[in-house]
């Protein structure tokens, strides 16, 4: 990491258990962060070093690594992958999204769909929304009763440690923005023809459940922020500020993954030394 950039803030996770205040304060850019040009070049440093970081990792294969991006509509999420997930080389990125299951899903438990599109070793698997959606828009709309949703905190947080037991790295990003920014965001989308796509009929409803879904998203930060798989709310309501923490978080694990690339084989080695 270069000097400049380790003096920079980063992210502190969700301590387990302490339901973090989500209101605009918390969508904002934290003090000490330099002016928009100066985060502007340390992104751009942080891309840079994702890029090089990524090809050990990917060679490396010893785990693999899955970026969970949650939050509301207009959070940001598609603008996270396409900025900062955009650094990596696409051969070692998988990028799954997830939408209202189908009947086949629905025939199945809810970490069905999830575990067949975790990451294998060597790549980064991002979730487009995830799993948690089923403690989210499961409970506000009442899709399922609390006896069903409820059980499914301790049940995320079994099948996660399990994965990192078995070699996954995970990264929770919950993308914070404010109701104000959000306003203005979907009233873009609507005027937009070029973005008025990603409308669907629920989003008004959704964003009128704007209470209901804080009271949901941190019960989730509280209960489902664990040691081995811990969560950070990133301040969304600006796109840099956004970019920039979530470069810098996956900059930051990547770094403290001890990443080699694999030895040469043996036997080609052996056969190199023929090599004219
Ligand atoms: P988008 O991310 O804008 O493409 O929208 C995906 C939609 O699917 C959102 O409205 C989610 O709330 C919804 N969704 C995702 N997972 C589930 C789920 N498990 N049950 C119901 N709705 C879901
Ligand atoms: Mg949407």
């Amino acid at each position: 990491m270069n000097g400049d950039l380790a003096s920079l803030p980063t992210l502190v996770p969700v301590v387990p258990g302490e339901r973090p205040k989500l209101g605009s304060g918390a969508a904002k850019a934290p003090p000490g962060l330099p002016d928009r040009k100066a985060l502007g070049d340390a992104t751009k440093a942080l891309l840079e070093r994702l890029e090089t970081l990524q090809a050990a990792f990917h060679a490396d294969a010893r785990r693999a690594l899955l970026l969970v991006l949650q939050g509301r509509d207009a959070s940001g999420k598609d603008g996270t992958i396409r900025t900062v997930v955009g650094a990596c080389n696409p051969m070692g990125v998988r990028v799954a999204a997830f939408g209202p299951p189908t009947d086949r899903e629905l025939a199945h438990d809810f970490l069905w769909r999830v575990h067949q599109v975790v990451p294998p070793r060597g790549v980064i698997g991002v979730f487009n929304r995830s799993h948690y959606e089923d403690v989210l828009v499961v409970r506000v709309r009442k899709l399922a009763p609390s006896s069903v949703w409820k059980p499914r905190f301790q049940q995320i947080c079994d099948f996660e440690r399990m994965l990192v037991e078995n070699g996954t790295v995970i990264v929770k990003c919950c993308l914070h923005i404010s109701k104000d920014e959000q306003k203005q965001r979907l009233q873009e989308r609507l005027d937009d023809p070029q973005k008025n796509w990603k409308f669907r009929l629920g989003d008004l409803d959704d964003r009128a459940h704007w209470d209901k879904y804080t009271v949901a998203y941190r019960d989730m930060l509280a209960k489902t922020s664990t040691a081995v798989a811990p969560w950070y709310v990133v301040p969304a309501d600006d796109n840099r500020v956004r970019n920039y923490f979530v470069a810098r978080l996956l900059v930051d694990t990547l770094e403290a993954m001890d990443l080699r690339y694999p030895r040469m084989a043996p036997e080609v080695a052996k056969a190199a030394r023929g090599f004219k």
